[in-house]
């Protein structure tokens, strides 16, 4: 069991080189677009904000997607995902006590979806594992959006879906190489069409 996880790390890393030598092709299909409103109720830091923005778009552009960032005038809403970032004060206002750096909520047959990232214990997490901040909010904010568009049950015994981060995730998180599987991509990519397809 231990050997094959290692195996498939190996595959990944080796994924990635191949890629990074392969010229796309001329006809490939243009990314689909994934809008997303971000909503800063624990009043991040702008730079770290941006960073981790940078951080969740890049990993969805090596699932094949592309991010815009929407302003809340521009909401479509039942189409676009919102990520809020909440400070622990304001979850314990809600009557939440948690461990988790995030959740996501969605309503069934509905498209779109709130991914929460919870600030404090994302930077509880960084600080302990030696992670900065910003990269591991892009990385939560990429997982719960992940939830909104893969379904229920999407937690994965491999990747950025796993449950939990730990061991080998944290040493791929720290070659920036925690990513959706490609069966997880493959799904994303086609939500996120049928969200395009939809809003129109
Ligand atoms: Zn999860």
């Amino acid at each position: 069991m231990r050997q094959a996880a290692r195996t498939g790390a190996l595959v990944m890393v080796f994924g990635v080189v191949v890629t990074a030598l392969t010229t796309p092709p001329a006809c490939a299909e243009p990314f689909p677009t994934l809008r997303v409103l971000i909503v800063n109720d624990a009043r991040v830091r702008p730079d770290i904000l941006a960073r981790a923005k940078v951080e969740t778009a890049r990993i969805y552009a090596e699932a094949g997607v592309d991010i815009t960032w929407v302003d809340p005038e521009q909401v479509r809403l039942g189409f676009d995902l919102r990520a809020v970032v909440k400070s622990g004060t304001q979850v314990s206002r809600l009557g939440r006590t948690t461990d988790v750096t995030g959740v996501a909520m969605t309503t069934p047959d509905v498209p779109g979806g709130t991914a929460f990232a919870f600030y404090d214990k994302v930077q509880h997490f960084a600080l302990q594992k030696g992670f900065s901040t910003e990269q591991i909010l892009g990385l939560v904010m990429a997982h719960e959006l992940g939830h909104l568009l893969l379904g229920p049950g999407s937690h994965s015994a491999d990747g950025l879906m796993r449950k939990e981060w730990e061991g080998r995730d944290l040493d791929l998180m720290r070659f920036r190489r925690l990513t959706f599987t490609s069966q997880q991509a493959e799904a994303v990519r086609r939500t996120v069409r049928r969200l395009t397809a939809t809003a129109f």
